[in-house]
């Protein structure tokens, strides 16, 4: 090989290593430990600090949720798959602000974004404002795996999941009970609000996912998409820093690049994920944003970061769980 071929090949290499995520295929953390973080949303939760019997219905249900993940984890699964697993059951419960329960547009009707990305090679799909996708995550992950695109919205991303053989409802299956007290109020008139879902994990393998699904903001404009399916604003996970899922009034994500912010930092200032996520939800809080993360960095360590009184969240490091709703 000749010096010239041979000092391209070496640029080649040099540079594709800055890259996103694992470019060489090469695990960067071979171990037998796994970690997996979730929320539920983040907010005021006025109302559930006065009733404990709630609080242990939510703690109760973050507990379940987190067990889907750990046990996938546990036995060897994939971290995308612990993701996407996790956040179904999350959009099937009506507690949560995603898929069944979800709030309602001005329109009165569900609106639902979703993403998901895997930390190797950072591939990413993600759908918005779907109305009748059962499981807007698999939605998302379909999009990630089947296409050659990112996001797709509202009714092509409809007719994108009925063809790859997700599972299509009716509008109404979203509508539950509790949510139709609220329907017609806006963002305003909901102080209490809170629920969209968000999973990030560490696998055996070194490999890190992230995934965010949500009904949005109550009263949100119809057609309005939040942070959730913004790659960078509301998700985002690269093996070479962190898995990161955002919730709270998604512009300020979006705004802020929230999620991409803590990867970035990490990467080019060699800060640690503690460090980084400190940084970035103060400038947020000084912006006047709301709301909160949770990370996990390719070595299994994890964070939570909020600026609202309380956020849903649990985590299993290894099997050893722990709910938490308030500070
Ligand atoms: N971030 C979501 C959105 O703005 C809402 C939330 O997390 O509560 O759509």
């Amino acid at each position: 090989m000749s010096i010239r071929l041979f000092s391209l090949v070496l640029l080649f290499f040099s540079f594709s290593a800055r890259l996103c995520g694992q470019t060489l295929s090469k695990k960067l953390n071979n171990t037998t430990s796994y970690t997996i973080v979730i929320h539920g949303g983040a907010g005021v939760m006025h109302a559930l600090s006065k009733d404990a019997s709630k609080r242990k219905v939510y703690k109760k249900a973050l507990l379940h949720a987190i067990t889907i993940g750990d046990s996938i984890l546990e036995n060897g699964g994939s971290s995308l798959d612990a993701v996407e697993k996790t956040i179904r059951y999350m959009e099937d419960n009506p507690l949560f602000n995603a898929g069944r329960g979800a709030v309602y547009s001005s329109k009165g009707i569900n609106e639902l974004d979703a993403s998901i990305m895997s930390g190797i090679n950072c591939k990413a799909g993600a759908v918005g404002g779907v109305t009748i996708v059962k499981h807007p995550i698999s939605a998302a992950r379909a999009v990630m795996e089947k296409t050659k695109h990112v996001l797709l919205v509202t009714k092509g991303a409809e007719e994108f999941a009925k063809n790859a053989g997700l599972e299509i409802v009716p509008k109404t299956y979203f509508q539950t009970r509790k949510r139709n007290s609220y329907k017609g109020k806006t963002e305003l008139d909901l102080p209490d609000k809170w629920g969209t879902v968000g999973c990030v994990a560490l696998d055996k393998s070194g490999h890190l996912a992230a995934g965010t699904s949500t009904g949005g903001l109550s009263g949100k404009k119809w057609g309005r998409i939040g942070d959730s399916p913004i790659i960078g604003a509301g998700t985002y996970a690269d093996d070479k820093s962190c898995a990161v899922s955002c919730t709270g009034i998604g512009e300020f994500f979006i705004r802020y690049s929230i999620a991409f912010d803590i990867s970035a930092r990490m990467k080019y200032k060699h800060i640690s994920l503690e460090e980084s996520a400190t940084e970035v939800i103060r400038e947020l809080t000084d912006n006047k944003g709301s709301g909160g993360i949770i990370a996990v960095d390719n070595k299994g360590n994890f964070t939570f970061r909020f600026n609202t009184p309380g956020m849903f969240r649990a985590y299993s490091k290894n099997g050893q769980k722990e709910v938490f709703i308030f500070k």
